[in-house]
Order: structure tokens, then C-alpha cells, then sequence
């Protein structure tokens, strides 16, 4: 059998493509029976140092349990159960323009082959795709409007789908250890208890790029550190001038630039009174807004991973070249010039918290480096180990992570002929 280990937007995803090549899966997700109801974001907001995100302190227990972590300067935020804070997720998804693959093994028209299926599968999650090519650019050079997509199902319904495709789901369950050498993986059974050992075809990590780190660091003797890119987050709040169109813009600042996504008082407590708020509209809101903001690859951090005496560290490393208070400087000089907004304050956000996360296991020609992979996520030295979330990008960009990881997961499974007869026969 094929097992895809986790069940968020990119195991589902992973799912569904060796679905549509009549090619048979099982899912691996730890939390089914044990999930309880959803926590208010007011509990994201306030986590500690390394607190994993779940909506069950009894999950995130036995998950430590398992994993022995350290965590300094590093907010940490994933979730165990239906992976990347779906229960959450703003289902924010980018603009294809947006992306620059000029640092990948591939062409864009190689990357963006299987759009076709890539719409239907953005179907399923509850997102419209027409509006991908949308970027209105006004005569301020400061200032540029974007459309996004914004996801209403999530990955709720992709799993539905994929439950009526007969898709198999081993729930309760937490992958602890690959053995590359055997083709086996070692999983925990949260609810029997018990370790049991499971043999694989094809083995598809899809953790999430944190959790995935800790695999592979617990399975592989000679991969001591992994490197994660994380882009440096902000939040401000923002003072409109005028009306703009959409929620989403991009400001650029000379090298420095960042995407913005505005959040009226009324989005915000909504986020922690969700019964009461529901379906708060942009376009009637007043003029103060708070902006969830993301700044370019050069301002990017950094998340160190790494294995000593059986136990996991996690460490955020900030970026050294990146200045807070030059930012701000240009920030006052953004107020002065453009005629749309004014960027009245600027609350920097911890390492770890700005759901932007990944390319620890890049796309790379080089066989020979332990953490690398080729262009259809196989991890280098191994045979049937792929690796198919937002760890394989080479790099992390300032828009929705998301949009860009599951189009690439997409088109490693569906591209690769030599896999699918490895999976068949
Ligand atoms: C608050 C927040 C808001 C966000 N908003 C947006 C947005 O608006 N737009 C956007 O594009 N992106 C957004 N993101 C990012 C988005 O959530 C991620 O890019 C996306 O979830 C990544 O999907 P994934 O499947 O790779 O990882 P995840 O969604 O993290 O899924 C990993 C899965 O693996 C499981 N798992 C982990 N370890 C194991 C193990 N050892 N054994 C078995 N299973 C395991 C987990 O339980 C989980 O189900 C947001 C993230 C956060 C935190």
C-alpha cells in the first residue's frame, strides 16, 4: 500500500492526485476521535514558546510524549488535526503572477502544466480560480491592489470527496520513524496505545515542513539539522485614505516590500466570536483596519531544527540583515508620499508564527546532498520516500504559501511515470 503521512491541504492533496491516476492510498492522521471542538484564535494569539496548536491539550501531550522537544524563540504554531490550522485557515489563496520559480529545477510552464486539474481540485476546496490573473496596478508606485481567492469549504470537503473515492484514512495514528532500508514505518495508535509496525510501497511525507524536519531528523542517522525559511511577519494597523477594491495589496518600499491583508475590527473579533460575526462584509466597514503583513525574502528568518541526545531542538533564528527600525523609517516616509493609506503602528511578529514556513528540502539537481530532492519530491539516497508539502519549495514567498505548494504537489505525483509504475505494480 501507499501511505501518505498527515491529512492536511497537502496530504489531501497527495490523496487526491493518486486518485485520479487509479492509484490506491491510505492517509495517516493523527487526530480523528480525539479532536474536540475549536478553540477561539484568542489561543493562537496568546501561545507559548513552542505550543503546538491543537484543540486538545490531551493531543499535544501524548504528542510530546513522543517527541522529546526544546523550543526557544519559536512560537511553533501547527496543528495536529486536520493539518494547517484548516479549522482556521483564512483559505487565502495567491495570485499565480505572484511567483518567481527562477531558483527551480523546472520551467513555469513545466510547473503550471496540470492547471487544468489543479482548478478542479481548487474546486473542491471551496475556492473560484478565475481570478488568478487579477492585479490592478494604480499610478501609485508605492502601491499595488491584488484579488485573491478566498477558500469557504477548506479541506472538509476535499476529505469528503476523497472518503467517497473509497480513499483509506488510518485515524488516531502518528507516524514516529521511517526505516528507509525495510520500507516500513514505525506508528503509534493514540487510542490502542500501542506501537505497530507498518510496511510501505511508496511512502508520501506531507507533515507540514515542522513536523517533517522531526521525521526525518528521527529516521535518518545522518541528517543532524534542518533549516527551515519562514518570511518575516507584521501586524499594523492602517488608517484608510481612500477606498480601495480589494482587502489585498502589496506596498513596496525600495528592496523592501510586503503583502497586506486588511481585517476590520468587526473580521477581528470575529475571529474569537465566530457564532456572532458571521459573514462580515469588507466594503461596509469604517476606515481603520488591521493588516496582516508579510515582508520579502530578504527580510525572511530562519527555524532551526536539530537532534542531540534523543531530543528535538527548535530554534528561531532572526535574520541579522533585516533592520526592524529601518523598516519603520521607510514606513514614514510611505505615509508622507502615498495617497491611499497611513501605516499608523507596527507589532512584529515571533519567529514560528507566520504560517509562511518551509523549502527545508529543496528541489535540487544535486543527488548527493541528505536533504534534497529530485523534481517529484523523491528524498535523495532513497528509493520510495517522497516528500510532497511545502518543505520540497525552494523558496518561501511573501503570498499564501498554500496556493503555490499544492499546485507543485500536484504536478510531482501526476508527472511522474516512472513513479506511477512503481506504485502499480
Ligand atoms: C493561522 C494560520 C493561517 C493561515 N492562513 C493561510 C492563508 O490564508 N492562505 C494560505 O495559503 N496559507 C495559510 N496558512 C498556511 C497554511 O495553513 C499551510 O500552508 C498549509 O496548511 C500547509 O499544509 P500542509 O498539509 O503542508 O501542512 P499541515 O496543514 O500542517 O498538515 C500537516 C498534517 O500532518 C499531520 N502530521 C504531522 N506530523 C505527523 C506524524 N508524525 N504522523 C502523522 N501525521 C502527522 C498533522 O496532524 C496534519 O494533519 C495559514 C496558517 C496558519 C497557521
Amino acid at each position: 500500500m501507499n501511505y501518505i503521512i498527515g491529512s492536511g491541504f497537502s496530504g489531501l492533496t497527495v490523496a487526491y492526485a493518486l486518485y485520479k491516476k487509479g492509484i490506491k492510498s491510505t492517509v495517516i492522521s493523527p487526530a480523528d476521535k480525539i479532536k474536540r471542538k475549536n478553540k477561539s484564535l484568542l489561543s493562537l494569539i496568546f501561545k507559548k514558546d513552542g505550543e503546538i496548536l491543537n484543540n486538545s491539550l490531551q493531543l499535544t501531550n501524548k504528542i510530546r510524549k513522543i517527541n522529546k522537544l526544546s523550543v526557544k524563540n519559536c512560537k511553533y504554531l501547527i496543528s495536529h488535526l486536520d493539518g494547517g490550522q484548516s479549522n482556521f485557515w483564512g483559505g487565502v489563496i495567491g495570485n499565480i503572477n505572484d511567483y518567481d520559480i527562477k531558483n527551480y529545477i523546472l520551467k513555469k510552464r513545466e510547473f503550471l502544466k496540470n492547471s487544468k486539474e489543479f482548478k478542479n481540485l481548487l474546486r473542491l476546496l471551496g475556492i473560484n480560480s478565475k481570478n488568478f490573473f487579477y492585479i490592478n496596478n494604480t499610478r501609485d508606485p508605492f502601491f499595488c491592489e491584488k484579488k485573491y481567492d478566498v477558500s469557504k469549504k477548506s479541506t472538509h470537503n476535499l476529505k469528503r470527496f476523497l472518503k467517497n473515492k473509497k480513499v483509506s484514512f488510518l485515524n488516531d495514528s502518528f507516524v514516529k520513524k521511517i526505516n528507509a532500508k525495510t520500507s516500513t514505518i514505525e506508528v503509534y495508535d493514540f487510542l490502542k496505545k500501542k506501537n505497530k509496525r507498518i510496511k510501505f510501497k511508496n511512502l508520501f511525507i506531507s507533515c507540514g515542513p515542522i513536523e517533517t524536519s522531526k521525521l526525518i531528523l528521527n529516521s535518518f542517522k545522518n541528517i543532524r539539522k534542518i533549516y527551515l525559511k519562514e518570511t518575516q511577519h507584521f501586524y499594523a494597523l492602517i488608517k484608510l485614505k481612500r477606498d480601495i477594491k480589494t482587502r489585498f495589496f502589496k506596498i513596496n518600499l525600495n528592496k523592501i516590500n510586503f503583502s497586506c491583508q486588511l481585517y476590520s475590527f468587526k473580521n477581528v473579533l470575529s475571529l474569537f466570536f465566530t457564532s456572532y460575526f458571521k459573514n462580515t462584509d469588507f466594503k461596509k466597514k469604517g476606515r481603520y483596519f488591521v493588516a496582516q503583513c508579510y515582508l520579502n525574502q530578504n527580510c525572511s528568518g530562519k527555524i532551526q531544527i536539530s537532534k542531540k541526545n534523543n531530543q528535538i531542538k527548535i530554534l528561531g533564528i532572526n535574520n541579522k540583515k533585516f533592520n526592524k527600525g529601518k523598516l519603520i523609517k521607510k514606513i514614514s516616509i510611505f505615509n508622507k508620499k502615498n495617497n491611499h493609506l497611513e501605516i499608523k503602528k507596527v507589532l512584529f511578529n515571533q519567529i514560528g508564527a507566520s504560517n509562511h514556513l518551509g523549502a527545508s528540502i529543496p528541489m535540487t539537481k544535486n543527488k548527493f546532498l541528505p536533504l534534497g530532492v529530485d523534481k517529484y519530491g523523491r528524498l535523495n539516497n532513497t528509493k520510495n520516500i517522497f516528500i510532497s508539502d511545502s518543505s520540497v519549495l525552494n523558496e518561501i514567498d511573501t503570498s499564501p504559501i498554500t496556493f503555490f505548494s499544492l499546485n507543485n504537489i500536484l504536478r510531482m505525483i501526476l508527472d511522474n511515470k516512472k513513479h506511477k509504475k512503481d506504485i502499480t505494480k
